[in-house]
């Protein structure tokens, strides 16, 4: 068995559709096939949700639909009957969760996550009814039954233990080539739909890779693998023929958007090889990730995040006391805040790390309440939050064990003009980052590869 995931980019039309189609019906093996909204939509949903005024939010949704139907005709689906009832009903059920979302005082996360991935639901059933057309026999699962995940809901974390009893407990016709699931979706453990965070469906892949024991995972998507830049960003970036799970996982947690930093953990743990590859050029080979590399270049890519605050922390109370730091990442922790980095300081008088900027303002007023009596004899400082940071990262294995490297990367970062706020050096020996402000992001992002790859 084999797993394969097409993002939104791969299905943004139905020349993708069919392209999707032809990758899929050449496999020789029995394959799950994941996929994501087709492109735009988990926006325009997100859009629909925000939009208070009734009429412009009806109009985006109806935009919406009509989008898909008009997929189903152009790919000549004959027995669009079925398939148009069920986009309806799909509709209307919208309808109704907009109108409790907004007539209620309080945000449903559950129904929020319901309509966040509709996207899927819409673009997995129009893609197996295309297969069936297509004369393919082929399966539509519902991930929910099989993804047991828990955490925050919009952003849960897979229960593979529970998901694989869930896996093992299901009968799956065995007749049939293909099983189509929707990504993004799983069920908390309160039985309820919950997401797996934004571009979660690379996660679902796998998920259902390690739940089936699958071969061989394959991320199909709009560029022919993961490079040393982004490709969007630097037109020479260069693709990587091989890496390993450890350094994949960390470009993915820094920035390089073309896997989703959680994808690696249930791949890994089973010791399965994922692959990246070009869905618009499927002859090409892509990248291969598995438990080791051949290619044996200390510095293989670099990557970069924006909308970044930096949260600084200092005060006698630091120096004084056992547990600060406990008291700090636990309260964000229970505020389902992720640190992106911390910087490390030899002095015990400040803390500084990266979250998210749109995690920004949870950040203070809980840290505001959990240090109130700190704050108020002045054994801290004000919490100090920089919005519009962002970080420019540099992976490999072994990277901080070559000479030089950290110092000609915080050079080539100086030299485009940016001043660095903080340094982190991953105690896995496999990244160095540093804090600029965004608008100095791009210049410093160029001087680093020129650096390390132009040469
Ligand atoms: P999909 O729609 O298939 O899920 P995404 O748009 O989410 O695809 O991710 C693919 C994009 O990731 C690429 O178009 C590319 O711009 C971006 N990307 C960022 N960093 C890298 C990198 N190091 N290598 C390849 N792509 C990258």
């Amino acid at each position: 068995m084999k797993v394969l995931k097409f993002g939104g980019s791969s299905l943004a039309d139905s020349a993708g559709f069919r392209n999707v189609a032809q990758i899929i019906t050449a496999q020789q093996t029995r394959s799950i096939i994941t996929v994501s909204a087709t492109a735009t939509t988990t926006d325009t949903l997100h859009l629909f949700m925000e939009t208070k005024d009734q009429t412009a939010a009806m109009e985006l949704l109806a935009k919406l639909f009509k989008r898909h139907k008009q997929l189903v005709n152009e790919l000549s689906i004959k027995e669009s009957g079925s398939l148009f009832g069920r986009f309806e009903h799909m509709e209307l059920r919208l309808i109704n969760l907009w109108d409790s979302h907004h007539n209620s005082t309080s945000v449903d996360p559950h129904l929020l996550s319901e309509v966040f991935s509709a996207g899927e639901y819409l673009s997995s059933q129009l893609l197996q009814q295309y297969m069936s057309e297509l004369g393919f026999s082929s399966h539509w699962l519902d991930s929910r039954e099989v993804i047991k995940a828990s955490g925050p809901i919009l952003e849960s974390k897979a229960n593979l233990v529970a998901s694989q009893k869930a896996w093992n407990a299901m009968p799956l016709p065995s007749n049939v080539r293909f099983i189509i699931a929707p990504g993004f979706i799983a069920t908390h453990d309160n039985s309820q739909p919950c997401l797996l965070g934004r571009n979660g469906s690379d996660y679902s892949a796998a998920i259902l890779a390690h739940l089936c024991n699958a071969n061989a995972l394959e991320i199909w998507t709009d560029v022919s693998g993961i490079y040393n830049a982004d490709p969007k960003k630097i037109t020479q970036a260069k693709l990587i023929d091989n890496m390993s799970y450890r350094e994949a996982m960390e470009l993915a947690h820094h920035g390089a958007g073309v896997i989703h930093p959680k994808t690696i953990g249930p791949v890994r743990q089973k010791g399965i090889p994922l692959k990246v590859k070009n869905s618009f050029a499927p002859e090409q080979e892509g990248t291969v990730i598995a438990p080791s590399c051949s290619n044996r270049a200390k510095v293989k890519a670099v990557s970069s995040q924006h909308a970044i605050s930096l949260v600084n922390i200092s005060g006698s109370y630091l120096c004084d006391t056992y547990g600060a730091a406990e008291r700090i990442f636990g309260c964000l922790a229970r505020h389902h805040i992720s640190i992106i980095l911390i910087s490390q300081s030899s002095s015990e008088y400040s803390v500084c790390f990266a979250i998210r900027q749109q995690d920004a303002t949870v950040a203070k007023q809980s840290l505001q309440h959990e240090f109130a009596h700190e704050l108020d004899q002045h054994q801290l400082d004000p919490i100090d939050i920089r919005a519009n940071r962002a970080i420019i990262t540099i992976v490999g294995q072994g990277l901080i064990h070559e000479k030089g490297v950290s110092s000609k990367f915080l050079s080539a970062i100086s030299s485009g003009g940016a001043n660095i706020e903080a340094i982190a050096q991953g105690s896995s020996e496999l990244s160095i980052s540093a804090v600029v402000d965004q608008h100095q992001l791009l210049p410093a992002y160029h001087r680093v590869y020129a650096e390390f790859f132009d040469r």
